[in-house]
């Protein structure tokens, strides 16, 4: 018998859809609630590591989605000079183990309907259009109140609901995320041939240039730049301007920018919710707990492993207790925590200028730890 028989989880990202998943699979019913009144089918790409893949290969889900991505082992560092010389080719740490990708490149709203169909063929209810507006402990449940005035009662509600998280805020956590200082162009834009890895250039223009392949016939290309007001955030020109600073695949992205690719433009924010992650029965997991900007592109797999984490304390678990939080805590909070924490020096070593940053270290080490599974 596991320690909840209902389960109602806000968001339909990863970690809700995840949890979701493998909830439903023990034979707890789950129910998704979720604000958006349809699944996305816009998005750019979205880079997996080998730890993210773990997580949706315990879902069953490696064969599919290996058919609708790009794998690779290595990763390139490239010049800021109009050449786009490539200076390194280094070997990446298969953080998923040695029969998974090191690095897996896909498209966002692919691998969002692959989780989704995976949700509903275990029996998961995905509630569009209901967005979640406060939450109540009862004691021995909780109460959910959504914007249309709706009440459901559920033996624990996971707030799945990302980075601005409602529940996090209903449950007083006072966490929110903060600015880095950072900001990143995005575009989803044909392949160019020479492209088969992610290839990083430091410097120039930007603070970095960098792409992921998503499939033979396209790619996702990005540049960091120091953050300011981008009111346009759709400008395909400003992107165009700033990738014509790059050489190499950097003349084929410029010009389907050129040819009107759709971009956008966000902001890096960072934050972790200190002590626990729950307030009585409700918890939050992923982008609710813990952000970060994604310049190790982890943000997904932590989403994904706390997902897989709770499920599993959940279902070995007799009662939603103190033993129960403390094993979920001891397996999520320091791993989720140093992963932001990396992530936010990379971008600081790059806003700061630092010239003898060791940047290998701090990656050989967070990937040495994400190795061992969560
Ligand atoms: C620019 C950028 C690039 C990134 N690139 C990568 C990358 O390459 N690799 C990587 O691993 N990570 C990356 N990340 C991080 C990654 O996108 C997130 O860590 C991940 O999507 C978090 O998943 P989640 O399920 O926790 O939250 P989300 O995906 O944000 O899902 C939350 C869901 O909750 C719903 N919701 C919100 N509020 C409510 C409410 N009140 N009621 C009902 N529903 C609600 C939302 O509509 C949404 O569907 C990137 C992040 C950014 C900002």
């Amino acid at each position: 018998m596991a320690a909840v028989s209902t389960v109602g989880i806000v968001g339909a990202g990863a970690a809700g859809l995840a949890l979701a998943s493998f909830l439903a699979d023990a034979g707890i019913k789950t129910e998704i609630l979720e604000k958006s009144q349809a699944p996305s089918t816009l998005g750019s790409g979205i880079t997996l590591q080998g730890n993210a893949l773990r997580i949706l290969r315990q879902l069953g889900l490696w064969e599919e989605i290996s058919a609708h991505g790009y794998a690779f082992n290595d990763l390139g560092l490239r010049a800021p000079n109009p050449e786009g010389t490539v200076l390194a080719i280094l070997d990446e740490m298969q953080t998923g183990g040695a029969d998974l990708p090191a690095t897996f490149g896909m498209y966002r709203p692919k691998l969002a309907a692959i989780m989704r169909e995976r949700a509903l063929a275990a029996g998961v209810v995905i509630s569009y259009g209901k967005t979640v507006k406060t939450v109540e402990d009862l004691g021995s449940a909780v109460r959910v109140h959504t914007e249309g005035g709706e009440e459901t009662d559920y033996d624990l509600l996971v707030g799945a609901d990302g980075i601005h998280s409602t529940v996090r805020r209903a449950i007083g956590i006072t966490a929110e995320p903060q600015p880095t200082g950072m900001g990143i162009w995005r575009a989803f834009v044909p392949r160019p041939a020479e492209v088969v890895r992610t290839d990083l250039t430091y410097g120039g223009h930007c603070f970095i240039a960098g792409y992921c392949p998503t499939g033979q016939e396209d790619m996702y290309a990005y540049l960091v730049e120091r953050a300011q007001d981008r009111h346009d955030q759709k400008d395909t020109t400003i992107m165009a301007e700033l990738a014509a600073n790059y050489g190499g695949p950097w003349n084929e992205i410029q010009q389907s920018l050129l040819d009107g690719a759709p971009v956008n433009y966000t902001r890096f924010t960072q934050h972790v919710v200190d002590g626990n992650w729950h307030r009585g029965r409700t918890v939050i997991i992923g982008d609710a707990a813990h952000s970060c900007p994604p310049t190790i592109a982890q943000g997904a797999a932590m989403a994904l492993e706390d997902a897989a984490v709770l499920a599993e304390e959940l279902i070995a678990g007799q009662s939603v207790d103190n033993e129960l939080w403390e094993k979920f805590h001891t397996r999520r909070a320091e791993r989720a925590s140093a992963v932001v924490k990396a992530s936010v020096q990379l971008g600081q070593w790059l806003l700061d200028g630092e010239k003898n940053a060791d940047v290998p270290g701090l990656m050989g080490g967070l990937a040495s730890r994400l190795v061992v599974p969560a």
